[in-house]
């Protein structure tokens, strides 16, 4: 059976209140920037979410995401396949004067006037802010091949391109 699908908004000051619990599958093919930042998108983003409060009354977004998706190996320039997971504790507010009362550890994300929350751009720049830097294979896999080092004589043993143009006209 197919995994229940990550609603893409919701009302996230009613789900706080009913410390909602989800988890599902956002179907990455749908996530623009995300498809612009790696090479090809491999599995949907798998989340478990829960909407509580914390004991100052914040109102939280807690969960995990993971996926899976082709990224260019910056050393061999081939594909890489990379798995990507994040934990995250986000702070749902209304404006940026609440963001800034958020204790530190947690991560503002400004909700729309009625407390519609758009699940999948906050699942979507967890995801984004967990792509590598600089993606590339374990060294054993990667196709890069290290130069040979540089030999000082190879300007010799290379045929003269005027010698051998010479024997042609010998010819
Ligand atoms: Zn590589």
């Amino acid at each position: 059976m197919a995994e229940a699908q990550i609603p893409h908004r919701v009302d996230a000051v009613k789900f706080v209140e009913q410390i909602q619990k989800l988890s599902g599958e956002i179907d990455s093919s749908e996530l623009t920037r995300l498809n612009q930042s790696v090479e090809r998108c491999l599995a949907p983003i798998n989340c478990v979410l829960s909407f509580e409060r914390d004991e100052e009354r914040h109102r939280l977004l807690v969960g995990e995401c993971s996926t899976r998706v082709a990224m260019i190996c910056q050393r061999c320039l081939d594909v890489v396949e990379v798995e990507v997971s994040s934990r995250f504790e986000l702070g749902l507010v209304f404006n940026d004067d609440q963001a800034r009362q958020l204790p530190r550890r947690l991560e503002p994300v400004e909700l729309g006037e009625n407390g519609q929350l758009d699940l999948w751009a906050a699942i979507e720049d967890e995801v984004l802010l967990s792509l590598p830097a600089f993606p590339a294979h374990p060294e054993s896999e990667c196709q890069l091949q290290q130069p040979e080092p540089e030999d000082s004589n190879s300007n010799e043993q290379q045929p003269n391109p005027f010698d051998v143009l010479a024997q042609l006209k010998q010819k």
